[in-house]
Parts: C-alpha cells; structure tokens; sequence
C-alpha cells in the first residue's frame, strides 16, 4: 500500500447547525497534519434527516451552537444516537465543542430552564446558571501528558463529569466545565469534549497531532504512525 492510499474519512454533524465559531477548522487543521504525511482527509456533512452509520466514519466533529440550534438538532440526534454511541463505543475519535459536548451527554438544561435530552453517551450533563456566563481565555493541562491547550471560551451551561470520564484538563486560567471543580472538557474514550470555541485543534497542534494519531492507529494499526507523526511540527495559534 502506498503512501496516498491512507484516508480519514470525517462526519461533520450537524456542521451547518453547529458551526458558530469556525469549528470546520478543525478538520482544516486535521487534514493539514494528516497531508504531510500522506494521509487525505475527506468529510461529509452529516446533518438533519440524514442517515449516520459508524462504519463509514473514521472521525467526527461535533461543534458548537447556541441553544436554539440544540434544541433543533436534540430532537433528530435522538434519531441516530444509537450509531453515535455506537462508534464511541468502537473508540471512534470524535472532538466535540460546547454545544456539541453538551448533546452528548445525559441532558442540559437550557438559560430559559428547558431540559434538552442529550443520546447519554457520555455520563456527564449540563446545568444552567441564572444570571451569567462564563467567557474569556482559557489554559488548561493534562495531567497524564502535561500538554497545555489555550482556547476561549463562552458558554452559560455548567458541565459535570462522573467518574467514568476524566477532563480533557485541568484549568489553569479561566472557568472551564463548570467554574467550581477547576476541570475542563471531556476525555472519554477516544472522545475529546471541550467549551474551547474557534478550531481547538488549529490552534493547539499538539491535541491535533494526539487525536489524528488516535484515528491513524484504530483505522491502519499495523502501521507505526508515531513515528511518522514524530517528524511532523505542531503549529500554535
Ligand atoms: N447551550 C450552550 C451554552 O452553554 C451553547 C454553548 C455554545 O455552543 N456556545 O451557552
């Protein structure tokens, strides 16, 4: 197999629901990384009504949105909650942002107080907070590999992991899930939850690199993709 033969095939849900602040660079920033070394990245809007099957995907961007666009997208994701879990539960790497995190838990509770049903495919869930939002810059670390990712973030609901998942960080400047327990984000299986708005992984190559080998390994696993990885740099923004 030559090199150009690699693909990652990405599913962009709801991306022209869940778009708000540039998530698509995202993928941008996945297929820029995964071109130096001979890997295509393709993606496929996979929005209402459309079928989704785990199969035919290798990575998924699920971005952010306010409350309105959730409460459209809640409804038809129940539809295909089933095939998301699905490629969760088959470490499907998936980088998912604010609105998107949040359907993927067990509910969140919009400003208005209207509980919107998340697929619970992740243990976590979101409450509202009455009179303020959390905005501004944020450092978190990861306490297992020491990187630091820098973001922005702006949302008003409050996100609570349980003890299956562990934070994509821990916050260093900033509020991050919740602005009490000093965590931010999600980490569950190859799922990386964050409230990071504009491209997270445009602006931190170092999570970039993480998750596209992540993909890399689950889809050619017979391949030593971290040593191809070792030669590419990692870009910050
Ligand atoms: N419902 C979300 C909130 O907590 C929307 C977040 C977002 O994607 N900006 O504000």
């Amino acid at each position: 197999m030559t090199e150009q033969q690699y693909n990652l095939r990405v599913a962009h849900l709801y991306g022209d629901l869940m778009n708000t602040y540039g998530d698509y660079g995202n993928i941008i920033a996945l297929r820029y990384y995964a071109q130096q070394i001979g890997v295509d990245v393709t993606d496929q809007l996979v929005s209402l009504g459309d079928d989704f099957n785990a199969d035919n995907f290798d990575f998924a961007l699920f971005g952010g949105g306010q409350d309105y666009e959730q409460s459209i997208v809640a409804p038809d994701l129940q539809r295909i909650g089933n095939e998301v879990t699905r490629f969760i539960e088959n470490d499907g790497p998936i980088i998912a942002v604010c609105g998107g995190y949040q359907l993927l838990g067990n509910y969140f509770i919009m400003a208005d107080d209207t509980r919107v049903e998340g697929i619970g495919a992740m243990n976590i869930y979101t409450e509202n907070q009455a009179t303020s939002r959390f905005i501004g810059n944020v450092t978190i670390k990861n306490s297992e590999t020491g990187e630091e990712y820098h973001g922005f973030e702006n949302h008003q609901g409050r996100t609570y992991l349980s003890e299956q998942e562990r934070p994509l960080g821990q916050v260093v400047v900033g509020n991050g899930n919740n602005g009490v327990d000093g965590s931010e984000g999600v980490i569950y299986r190859n799922v990386f939850g964050t409230y990071f708005h504009g491209p997270i992984l445009t602006r931190n190559g170092n999570l970039a690199l993480r998750m596209l080998e992540l993909a890399l390994i689950r889809k050619y696993p017979t391949v030593d993709w971290h040593s191809k990885l070792a030669n590419v740099t990692p870009e910050f923004f």
